[in-house]
């Protein structure tokens, strides 16, 4: 099926084409004509799935039919989770509307920078808002726009949305809009709580589910290496040169893991990056920059600061830590084999973590096979068998059991040596 039977616009499509896509991925089939038709939806769907383009086609499509006044009206909002995602899904629109004949004017707004600059341009009018939602009630209170006119309101990653404790703000700015609107919303997972919002949102939504799990996808290749705690960083420094790995996202528990990482590779010639929520904007903005334009060869990276980033050819994703839930593992390995390429997703296995990767492994319904490297035969035998899985503590964080002791720390950190940065406080 071509992007050329939606019945879009000719600038629309000349837009589209200009991004060279064979043709329109599964969510884009099954979205693009309900919200067209004016339903609402509720998609299920991962980052990196083309989500993007199965709400801003339409949403354009939309704005693009009807006259535009002066002052603008803001008419279509897209409230996402996080400040890159924000800026994404903003240059991802933008993009889209460069040949409508009505320059539409779009303005993307986040938090962790000056407000004056986004009140500014908020003058005059906006006609589509991506905003994270803290921001966008601070402008509000400026003065800085209205949601009176909002006919069209995206929710994306809604799921993340309530993970960072948004609730109160999105139920504050849904009482601003008006109720005859139509409404898309997208979730990678429906708990409870995102159920509810969708229920209280949306009327007789059509619901679109994509089977977009990274690991039913046999195009992520996972590995699973067995490596004593304090060697990893060896290993990694091992497989990077050795592989010739040329772009490598590493997922570690803390922000001073990422940067303990970060600094032993590049003494190590290996040019790489933090990448964590205590970094500023600015600096997070020009990690990602390098990263994408290959002058950055590494990022480690923690998972809050790592969510919903779309880095098109991440062929290798390593799990340095283990990540706390198997949803988490879903997300991370998720980074790679973006839009039809390979990837290869890594885990390093310690004593320590193996009961929780068996749980990983368990909830993923599969088993990835153990290997180990020549030079890095693990020293440290796995714990006993006689816990149970579920007790099993990972020096990362389990998802279930107790927590160390300060004894097992100690413990743990004279076994593992002072290489092992991860299971210090960040
Ligand atoms: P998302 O974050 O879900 O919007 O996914 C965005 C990624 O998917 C970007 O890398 C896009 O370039 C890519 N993408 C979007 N639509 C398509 C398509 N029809 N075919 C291939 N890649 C696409």
């Amino acid at each position: 099926m071509p992007f050329s039977s939606f019945g879009f616009s000719p600038a629309l499509l000349r837009s589209v084409g200009m991004k060279s896509y064979a043709a329109p991925t599964p969510i884009q089939v099954q979205a693009i004509p309900a919200a067209l038709a004016g339903h609402d939806v509720l998609g299920s769907a991962q980052t990196g799935s083309g989500k993007t383009l199965a709400f801003g086609l339409p949403l354009l499509q939309k704005l693009e039919q009807v006259p535009l006044e002066k002052p603008r009206r803001l008419r279509a909002l897209i409230l996402v989770p996080t400040r890159e995602l924000a800026a994404q899904v903003g240059g991802e629109i933008y993009s889209l509307a460069q040949h409508l004949p009505q320059a539409l004017k779009i303005i993307t707004v986040f938090g962790g920078v000056s407000i004056n600059p986004q009140m500014m341009n908020l003058r005059g009018g906006a006609d589509i808002v991506v905003a994270t939602p803290g921001r966008l009630l601070d402008l509000m209170e400026h003065n800085a726009l209205t949601l009176n006119d909002v006919s069209l309101l995206v929710l994306d990653e809604a799921d993340r949305l309530l993970d960072l404790g948004f609730s109160a703000e999105l139920d504050r700015l849904l009482a601003l809009m008006p109720k005859a609107r139509q409404n898309l919303f997208f979730s990678a997972t429906f708990p409870a709580e995102v159920m509810a919002l969708a229920d209280k949102l949306l009327r007789n939504p059509v619901r679109i589910e994509v089977p977009t799990e990274p690991q039913t996808r046999p195009d992520i290749a996972q590995r699973a290496i067995l490596v004593d705690a304090n060697r990893r960083t060896q290993l990694l420094r091992h497989l990077i040169t050795e592989n010739h790995w040329k772009r490598v996202l590493v997922f570690v528990a803390t922000k001073h893991a990422a940067e303990t990482i970060s600094d032993k590779l590049r003494k190590a010639r290996i040019y790489a990056e933090p990448f964590h929520g205590e970094l500023s904007q600015g600096k997070r903005t020009q990690v990602l920059a390098d990263f994408k334009a290959s002058r950055l060869k590494v990022v480690v990276a923690t998972d809050v600061a790592a969510r919903g980033l779309d880095i098109a050819a991440l062929p290798v994703v390593v799990n340095y830590d283990l990540p706390r839930s198997a949803l988490d593992y879903v997300h991370r390995i998720g980074r790679t084999g973006r839009a039809g390429e390979s990837g290869v997703a890594v885990s390093f296995i310690s004593a320590d973590s193996e009961r929780h990767f068996r749980l990983i492994e368990k909830h993923q319904q599969g088993n990835v096979e153990r290997e180990v490297i020549v030079g890095f035969e693990p020293l440290e035998a796995p714990m006993a068998e006689t816990e149970s899985v579920e007790d099993a503590q990972p020096s990362t964080g389990g998802i279930k059991g107790r927590r160390p002791s300060k004894k097992d720390k100690l413990r743990a950190a004279a076994a593992h040596g002072q290489d092992d940065v991860s299971t210090r406080a960040a």
